[in-house]
């Protein structure tokens, strides 16, 4: 028997494994995923255990000191995707197998600061620098405080290295912590008589010395004999006016059994089985249309042991068809496979709070085996799911990107449902893509995957075509098989008119037209990019770079220029133009370089200037807002969904989540206010997202029998994504868009890493980055890299955030991200395979 074992510690950013050595009563009792507790360097951490090792690779190990949990807390399978994903995603293994613990079951290593009270006289606590000054500040107003809690008060800002400067100078003292896990199972006390009743009825006089004891106490043996089941003791109080120490005196006088009785807090109860009863979603009788069929026969085929082989691509499929087309019942009869061999499911869906009929509809065919997982659920609840799953109780977990992380053990499918969608990446540390870590999973897992869209990524659909994956296609709607007729208004013309409006002739016409038969309309705005780039009203020409052809943003002054405190911004800064590829910028023209019209500027509009409109227009019409403001609350998407399709309001407006997974079959109008807004961001991405928001947008209208139509209004109706768009011509958009992929050369013909800087100070951030690039560069000289091309630095598109300043550097080539293996690149991040270069 093994006496050592391998451990994966948490500590943040830490990368190595660790051997220690098993104290006797542990031995025989640890396996690979098994949390524990290690002592490292002075602190006490938490680790998970990686494997069993014959000989320790240090000849001096020291002993785990705890096991936090009888059963491992990680799968086999687990830890080698966790393994995976560190190396792919360039991440540390700590930090990967960090995602897949619950909250509060994981405790990282912390340190706890506090000033000391005899810190030297001499030492001017605030004057070195700017971060001193506010760490001693804080922890002066708050005692002392862990790393993480102070964290919280400096968002990005690197506060260790002055915090260890500061305990050095001896100013503060530090100590390690590790914070005890803050869940736990939850149970519930019940009680049962555990004697014949006449047993009982003989004790009934000794129970208690006092009356009043005497009188609770005969109360509850009398309750108890008269309820043979056991009974929640607050029901046995409830009946009786008795206590616990008076139950527990029963028990002890062996009358009755108290026991405790593990129970799940179960997110579920909430949502309870409301339209459960619907005709629609209980169906399980549904017959299958011939492509329905032809689809689901390739999807069971690989469910064969015989025929799935993790070398090639035959578990792996690319479910392409448009909103409405049948994906959802082709995941829920591939889950039923899955569940029939013995198997769970995973489902991973943008957001669940955005996709509730996909919810229902899960729930009524697989009742009491579907678990969500989301961000809105408490910790126990959060917990108490994840240990459902970890013991197979659990058949299906839905959920966002992070449900891929729940313990099942033995996953036999995966669906990414909406897999194009940005909501897979997470876009903050630890960067990691879900889809691409769900491909991988099922490979290691031996499970069937499937990604669904109606508009699939430029990226996934050509390794459908180059055959990484299979395309099954669903061409049509179910209920109504005509896409709406997209109708585009040239907005040009209509300011030609005189119309200086936000909505065209046409659109006010529909809109009327809509609101007199009583029917629903959605206008879109995309939020993303407005106020930001700048063209011309009357000939639809766009600012862009004379060195790279992206598109020019507005700014208030150039980004390096631009005075710290917002009160010493004068004229003199403002309307400027940058580009955030190269960094060119010039100031804003005054009149359009191509028609010499006056009406250049930069457009900017919001959701709720849109209601105004429709409020001022059709004041009997009532309008419902549905974006980033008025979500901002728990459960708001779901009242603002309820509402609009139980027609309580007759107009939504809304931005990028109009998009997603809606079925309201009394929308007949579809408005898009301003189609090519986020078009003309400088993002090799933009092209794709604009057009995928575009087309699932227009696929909100004429969903049921009373048909429907797209009003699109553009200053740019020739761009080729607007003109695809206008179509639902999906393959013709990736067709083309392919071609300027390759010509670019963008994913799929390359690999992209980001490498972005944060600083509060911009000077630091642009010196930081020129000199991570100069040293990229030397690199980039050597024989290993001649394919590998360095875009930037340059300011990000998001010049600031939280206060700091960003900059970035992309690398493009065939293996990027070899080269940011051999660099140090301490405090910047890290991203591969970045779906934004914003
Ligand atoms: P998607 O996931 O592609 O949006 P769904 O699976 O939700 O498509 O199907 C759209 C609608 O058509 C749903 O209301 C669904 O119940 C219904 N539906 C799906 N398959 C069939 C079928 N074979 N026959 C009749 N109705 C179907
Ligand atoms: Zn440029």
């Amino acid at each position: 028997m093994s006496a050592y074992v391998r451990i994966a510690v948490n500590v943040p950013n830490l990368t190595g494994e660790f051997d220690y050595h098993l104290p006797p009563e542990l031995e025989g009792r640890l396996g690979a995923g098994h949390l524990v507790t290690v002592p490292f360097g002075k602190q006490t951490v938490q680790g998970v255990v990686l494997e069993l090792i014959a000989t320790p690779s240090v000849p001096e190990t020291k002993p785990i000191l705890s096991l936090l949990d009888p059963l491992p807390a990680l799968t086999a399978a687990q830890i080698a995707l966790a393994r995976w994903m560190a190396d792919h995603f360039l991440a540390s293994l700590a930090a990967m197998l960090d995602l897949m613990l619950p909250a509060g079951l994981a405790q990282q290593a912390d340190v706890r600061y506090a000033l000391r009270d005899d810190r030297p006289q001499t030492m001017d606590d605030g004057q070195r620098s700017v971060v001193h000054r506010r760490l001693v500040d804080l922890l002066r107003e708050k005692g002392s405080l862990r790393g993480r809690q102070i964290d919280r008060h400096f968002k990005n800002v690197e506060w260790r290295k002055s915090a260890q400067y500061l305990v050095r100078a001896g100013a503060l003292s530090s100590q390690s912590v590790l914070p005890p896990p803050t869940v736990r199972p939850k149970f519930v006390r019940t009680a049962q008589l555990a004697v014949p009743p006449e047993q009982a009825e003989a004790a009934m006089s000794e129970l208690g010395k006092t009356k009043a004891t005497l009188t609770r106490r005969q109360a509850a043996l009398r309750f108890l004999m008269r309820e043979p089941a056991d009974v929640n003791v607050s029901w046995v109080y409830a009946e009786s006016g008795c206590n616990l120490s008076d139950l527990q005196e029963l028990a002890e006088r062996e009358l009755i059994t108290l026991r405790e009785t593990e129970i799940w807090r179960d997110p579920l109860e909430k949502i309870g089985n409301q339209e459960l009863g619907d005709q629609e979603l209980g169906n399980k009788g549904l017959v299958l249309t011939q492509e329905q069929e032809a689809a689901l026969h390739q999807i069971l085929h690989a469910f064969q042991p015989l025929f799935s082989n993790p070398d090639l691509p035959n578990y792996l499929f690319l479910l392409h068809g448009v909103t409405g087309s049948g994906k959802t019942e082709l995941y829920i009869r591939a889950t039923a496979e899955a569940i029939r061999r013995g198997k769970q499911a995973i489902i991973l869906v943008p957001e669940i709070a955005i996709t509730p009929q996909t919810v229902r509809r899960f729930m009524s065919r697989f009742p009491g085996q579907v678990g969500l997982l989301h961000s809105k659920l408490s910790p126990g609840e959060r917990y108490d799911t994840w240990r459902r799953a970890r013991l197979g109780l659990l058949k299906v977990v839905i959920g966002p990107r992070s449900a891929l992380f729940a313990p099942l053990p033995d996953v036999g499918l995966i669906v990414a449902d909406e897999c194009h969608d940005g909501s897979y990446s997470q876009s903050e540390p630890p960067f990691y893509n879900a889809v691409t870590a769900a491909k991988e999973y099922a490979r290691l897992c031996g499970a069937v995957c499937i990604l669904g869209s109606a508009t699939p990524s430029i990226v996934q659909q050509y390794q459908a075509e180059s055959g990484e994956s299979l395309r099954l296609g669903l061409p049509q709607r179910i209920v109504n098989p005509e896409m709406p007729p997209v109708q585009v208004v040239d907005m040009r013309l209509e300011l030609k008119t005189g119309n200086r409006g936000i909505f065209s002739g046409a659109l006010v016409d529909a809109l009327g037209k809509t609101l007199e038969r009583g029917e629903q309309a959605i206008l879109f705005l995309n939020r993303r990019g407005t106020a930001t780039y700048v063209f011309c009203r009357e000939c639809g020409y766009v600012a862009r770079c004379p060195q790279c052809d992206a598109p020019l943003t507005y700014h208030v002054a150039p980004f390096s220029s631009l005075p710290a405190r917002p009160e010493h911004v004068t004229q003199e800064h403002r309307d400027t133009l940058l580009c955030h590829r190269c960094g060119y910028h010039r100031r804003m023209p005054e009149k359009c370089p191509t028609c010499g019209g006056t009406q250049i500027r930069a457009y900017g509009l919001g959701s709720e200037k849109v209601e105004t409109e429709v409020q001022a227009l059709f004041p009997s019409a009532r309008t419902l807002r549905w974006d980033w403001e008025t979500t901002r609350q728990k459960d708001a998407h779901e009242i603002i969904l309820s509402h609009f399709a139980a027609h309580r309001a007759d107009v939504l407006v809304g931005t990028q989540m109009l998009a997603k997974g809606l079925d309201l079959p009394l929308v007949t109008l579809v408005g898009i206010v301003l189609a090519e807004v986020g078009l003309n961001l400088p993002d090799p991405f933009a092209p794709e997202r604009t057009f995928s928001l575009l087309t699932q947008v227009a696929g909100r209208a004429g969903r049921s029998s009373l048909g429907g139509r797209v009003v699109l209004q553009t200053f740019q109706p020739e761009h080729y994504v607007i003109q695809a768009a206008a179509k639902h011509d999906v393959d013709g958009f990736y067709a083309r868009e392919l071609e300027e992929r390759r010509r670019l050369g963008y994913p799929p013909f390359s690999r992209l890493v980001r490498l972005e800087y944060r600083h509060f100070d911009a000077a630091k951030a642009e010196a930081e980055a020129k000199r991570v690039a100069e040293k990229l560069q030397g690199q980039l000289a050597t024989d290993n890299y001649r394919l590998t091309t360095l875009i930037g630095p340059a300011p990000c598109f998001f010049t600031r955030l939280d206060g700091l300043y960003r900059w970035q550097i992309v690398l493009r080539g065939p293996q990027p991200e070899s080269l940011v293996r051999v660099m140090r690149l301490d405090n910047w991040r890290v991203e591969m395979e970045p779906v934004s270069l914003l």
